[in-house]
């Protein structure tokens, strides 16, 4: 469903990530952790072309993007709608409704008409467990529930990959939870999902494979049984041992 092949990705004179491959079947949960700036973010970013890396190509379901080759702006866009993206803040439009929150995407990107798009974010919205909340506005909202508008906001175009960037790190701990089991249910579901996330009971729980991330680079790779109780590389260990 979704791969990268040989990204390499610099900002200025920093390689922020060296060579980095990956591979990710449909239906499986990847979680990205690793220490603060060892490349997670950027990663994450470079998928959803937030970020242009210098060389290397992504792949999601049909489509491949080459960076090393000229890319116009109708290939990026259009590769862009495969993904939905989670932020850590969730900048909703503070103007607009919940349930227009959840709207905006599909009408105006993907010209979808209004009463297909309501009907799909109120679905949304239910699933995320706010429908009580479709009518108010961001800022009668908790952090948590901010956030689970912000997973349907991403949902909403239909994407084939959901990419979550330490989605729970700006929320007070007891906010956590509902968006994690809202993430939870999504996996459960069978949706093919990238999580960069410092939650390991999580990681734990919820991923089918743990990424350890270091300086750019993946270092070690598995099941997060394996990866969390047997870990092989001593860079591994000694980030495991700095959390627990
Ligand atoms: P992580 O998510 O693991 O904390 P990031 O991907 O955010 O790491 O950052 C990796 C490295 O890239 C860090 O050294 C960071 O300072 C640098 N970096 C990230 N974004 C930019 C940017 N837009 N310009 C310059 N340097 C950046």
């Amino acid at each position: 469903m979704l791969t990268m092949d040989h990204i390499y990705k610099q900002f200025g004179d920093l390689v922020v990530l060296k060579d980095i491959s990956l591979n990710v079947e449909q239906g499986k949960v990847v979680v990205i952790i690793g220490p603060s700036g060892s490349g997670k973010t950027t990663l994450l970013r470079c998928l959803n072309v937030l970020e242009r890396p210098e060389s290397g190509s992504v792949t999601i379901d049909q489509q491949t993007l080459n960076f090393t080759k000229k890319l116009t702006k109708k290939q990026i866009r259009d590769f862009r709608k495969q993904s939905g993206m989670v932020f850590q803040t969730y900048n909703l439009f503070p103007h607009l409704s919940v349930i227009q929150n959840v709207m905006e995407g599909p009408v105006t990107v993907q010209k979808v008409d209004k009463n297909k798009a309501r009907d799909k974010a109120a679905e949304l919205l239910t699933k995320v467990g706010l429908q009580e909340k479709m009518y108010e506005y961001p800022y009668k909202l908790s952090g948590g529930q901010q956030q689970r508008v912000g997973i349907a906001r991403a949902m909403a175009i239909d994407p084939k990959v959901m990419l979550f960037d330490e989605p729970t790190s700006a929320l007070d701990p007891e906010l956590v939870g509902e968006v994690l089991r809202v993430m939870k249910g999504l996996a459960n579901e069978g949706r093919t999902m990238v999580v960069v996330t410092h939650e390991m009971k999580f990681a734990k729980e919820v991923a089918d494979e743990v990424i350890f991330m270091d300086d750019g680079v993946i270092v070690e790779r598995g099941a997060p049984s394996v990866l969390f109780e047997h870990p092989k590389e001593q860079r591994t260990r000694q980030f495991l041992n700095m959390i627990n």
